[in-house]
């Protein structure tokens, strides 16, 4: 089988996603922290202090963190606010929330996230119902992101805030053929060895590569009703974050 991206209908591609998670759920954290040598933890606490809540009155700051996975990005939040942010940790795969959800009753602050299964081009949440939209290395996973950019401008509050953290295309010359070697040479084997599996992580080296570039994603963010949408490279653009505000 070929799971390249190119090769594979949109109709297919969240199965080929889904088949993924499922798999790799109860080692994914282990995975990340393998295959970034730890810098996924920087990049997301580069996201949580851009995101920095400031307290307004008793009213609780409420975040949606999309294809949230197994909760890593929530706790981030909840712990830098010291429990005064409320998450809703929602992925389409009940696997990944479930190893959240039992992890999540060890927090320092449980009661303040809940998970809730669904698809981030279809949400279950009311217009206007979060103060921010986060989503950590999920959205190129998602078949329709222009679908999924315009659900998280739905259900965003006015004045509200979009992070989207995702891998990019590497810019520094010399980094670039040594990421490529890395991701085709070193990556799959990797997923074998913690998995058993190194076919998915083919996979997932292939989305990397198809994710527009930040210029072309800024535009995609900008055409879902976006405003102030700004990117920042990190790692050499490894990975980006990008920013928007609904006003
Ligand atoms: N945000 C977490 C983190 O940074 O550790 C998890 C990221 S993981 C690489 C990607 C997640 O996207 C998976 O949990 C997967 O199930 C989820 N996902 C894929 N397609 C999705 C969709 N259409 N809607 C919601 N979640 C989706």
């Amino acid at each position: 089988t070929h799971f390249g991206t190119r090769t594979v209908p949109l109709e297919d591609k969240q199965g080929l996603v889904n088949d993924v998670f499922f798999k790799v759920a109860s080692r994914y954290d282990l995975m990340n922290d393998l295959m970034s040598g730890g810098i996924h933890r920087i990049w997301k606490d580069h996201m949580v202090a851009r995101l920095a809540p400031q307290r307004n009155g008793a009213r609780p700051y409420k975040v949606l963190d999309m294809a949230g996975g197994t909760g890593d990005i929530a706790m981030r939040i909840i712990n830098q606010s010291h429990g005064f942010a409320q998450v809703t940790v929602s992925d389409i795969n009940a696997n990944m929330l479930g190893v959240g959800a039992e992890r999540a009753k060890s927090w320092r602050y449980p009661g303040q996230v809940e998970f809730v299964e669904a698809n981030a081009e279809d949400l279950p949440f009311e217009d206007k119902s979060f103060d921010a939209y986060t989503i950590a290395f999920g959205i190129r996973n998602v078949p329709r992101i222009e679908k999924a950019l315009s659900e998280a401008h739905r259900v965003l509050k006015r004045g509200g805030r979009l992070l989207v953290l995702e891998f990019s295309s590497v810019d520094v010359p010399g980094l670039d053929a040594v990421y490529s070697l890395f991701s085709d040479h070193l990556i799959p084997p990797m997923g074998r060895m913690v998995t058993g599996d190194a076919e998915p992580y083919r996979y997932l080296v292939e989305s990397i590569r198809n994710f527009p570039d930040p210029a072309k994603f800024s535009a995609m963010i900008e055409a879902a009703g976006f405003k102030r949408v700004t990117h920042d490279a990190l790692s050499g653009n490894i990975a980006a974050l990008h920013g928007g505000w609904k006003l």
